[in-house]
């Protein structure tokens, strides 16, 4: 019912040359894959080579981040429009990655959602609790503080558009997965925010995908739970023969 969205985060790593050569081994590796959608989110300076790369195939390109405002002085920033004209089609926001070290908040999450939205791009936005939020009994406080106060802010046909990534901080490159199925009982944490924000038709239709450590070894089984509808895969995404079987699970 729920298209699956398979996703890689390349986070700081390639060259653009090493973005052209990963695509030569990966494309002829997916050309048959029909059944998912597969994004690849390269840092902002291979996007060109990406999209270059992806032309006449099913793959689309993603960046890391986006900037809340279309132009001004934000030394750094990329904006929505920027991202569109290189060719990208979607970004992700709100990575553990930017919350930690870059100080990203639910309140920028928002923005930079909206900004997404404005753009035509698909948002791809994170959410996820600590180990120590997860020690404590809190993920699903944490999950719906992180709801609320960052994606709820977007009206019902904003929602509609976006896709929501599941990533424990705990399991983000570290080796350490989520059970299947403590990934689906977040992913039915967070379903249950939406259908009380939104209501039932968003809370069916949104994609939820689970995002740490996932490797071509355990793809299967978490892609086996019906809530986990799709990975976003950091490290394993590097590699085109292993993010390959990992799209084709
Ligand atoms: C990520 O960067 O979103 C991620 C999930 O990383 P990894 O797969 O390496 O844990």
């Amino acid at each position: 019912m729920r298209t699956p969205v398979m996703a890689g985060n390349w986070k700081m790593y390639k060259t653009p040359a090493e973005t052209t050569a990963f695509f030569e081994k990966f494309r002829p590796l997916v050309e048959k894959s029909e059944h998912c959608e597969i994004v690849i989110c390269p840092p902002f300076a291979n996007l060109g080579a990406a999209v270059d790369a992806v032309k006449g195939t099913r793959v689309c390109v993603g960046a890391q981040n986006i900037a809340w405002d279309r132009e001004g002085a934000f030394t750094g920033e990329v904006s929505g429009p920027m991202l569109v004209a290189v060719g990208a089609t979607h970004a992700i926001v709100g990575h553990s990655e930017r919350r930690q070290y870059f100080g990203e908040t639910d309140e920028t999450v928002l923005q930079r959602t909206e900004a997404a939205l404005e753009a035509g791009l698909t948002p791809i936005v994170c959410v996820g609790e600590r180990l120590e939020d997860r020690e404590h009994g809190a993920t699903k406080t944490v999950l719906t503080a992180q709801f609320t106060r960052g994606i709820a802010g977007l009206t019902v046909d904003q929602f509609a558009k976006i896709v929501i990534a599941y990533e424990p901080v705990w399991a983000i490159g570290t080796g350490k997965t989520a059970t299947p199925e403590m990934a689906a009982e977040a992913h039915r944490m967070i379903r249950g925010q939406v259908w009380a924000k939104y209501g039932s038709g968003p809370a069916t239709s949104v994609r939820i995908l689970y995002g740490g450590s996932v490797k071509p070894d355990n793809v299967k089984s978490l892609m086996a739970q019906p809530e986990i509808d799709g990975v976003l895969v950091g490290g394993a995404s590097l590699d085109p023969v292993g993010f390959a079987s990992i799209v084709n699970f």
